[in-house]
């Protein structure tokens, strides 16, 4: 059963949704503030966490600042609409979503079942399967002066190694396969979000800027990610 722990200090709210979550099939712990939401982390390991960001005591981006340093559980931050500073701290934290306040139910539920779905296709830590004895086929893709090794998964930018989070590095492995090509915002959410994606663009824009951050010599006038008004985005070639 998956295991999705809340935590959220109204407590209206917490009990209504782990009501509702439960009754999805969900096993749901709650934690009411930050300082307990860290303890029960460590404790359960759970599949996911639903997290408020304004919390007593230890923040929502505190608290996704802590796990990251020793978890990839995946995050989904429960946000009201004028913290858009805080969204954008969180997603650069590596949450990986976030719903604005108030959500619908239906919203929710679609983007925890495409966060889950997400990772059970991209296991991390052990290893899935057997591993390939004698010289496998290795595939690297190059295009702009960045050099990517899908299976171990590293990349170098002009020879050097950079490391980046699973998230942003499926989206430039994305990227790289199209290299050239304008790939729409659509087709970039849809692809390493999943098509039942709701919501804005706005995770899509964090993600880029933080790929930007890591393949750009300036960020500010990208050479090699760049925007095409109007259209998407496009990896030089
Ligand atoms: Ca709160």
């Amino acid at each position: 059963m998956t295991e999705l722990l809340l935590v959220e200090d109204e407590t209206t709210l917490r009990e209504t949704l782990a009501y509702l979550l439960t009754r999805q099939g969900y096993s749901v712990r709650t934690a009411s503030d930050g300082a307990v939401a860290l303890t029960a982390i460590a404790e359960h390991q759970p599949d996911l966490i639903l997290l408020d960001l304004m919390l007593p005591a230890v923040s929502g981006t505190q608290v996704c600042r802590q796990v990251r340093l020793t978890s990839d559980v995946p995050i989904i931050m429960l946000t009201a609409k004028n913290m858009e500073g805080d969204i954008v701290v969180g997603l650069e934290l590596g949450a990986d979503d976030y719903v604005t306040k108030p959500f619908s139910t239906p919203e929710l539920l679609a983007r925890i079942r495409a966060v889950l779905r997400h990772r059970s296709k991209t296991p991390t830590g052990a290893p899935a399967g057997p591993i390939p004895t004698g010289s496998a086929p290795e595939e690297t893709l190059r295009a702009s002066g960045i050099e990517m090794d899908v299976e171990r998964h590293r990349l170098w930018v002009d020879g050097a190694e950079v490391t980046m989070p699973l998230r942003e590095f499926e989206l430039l492995e994305l990227l790289l396969r199209n290299a050239g090509r304008v790939l729409t915002r659509d087709q970039l959410i849809d692809r390493v979000w999943g098509s039942d994606y709701y919501g804005d663009t706005k995770t899509l824009d964090v993600h880029v800027r933080r790929i930007r951050s890591r393949i750009e010599v300036d960020p500010a006038q990208p050479v090699r990610l760049v925007t095409v008004r109007g259209l998407g985005y496009r990896l030089e070639d």
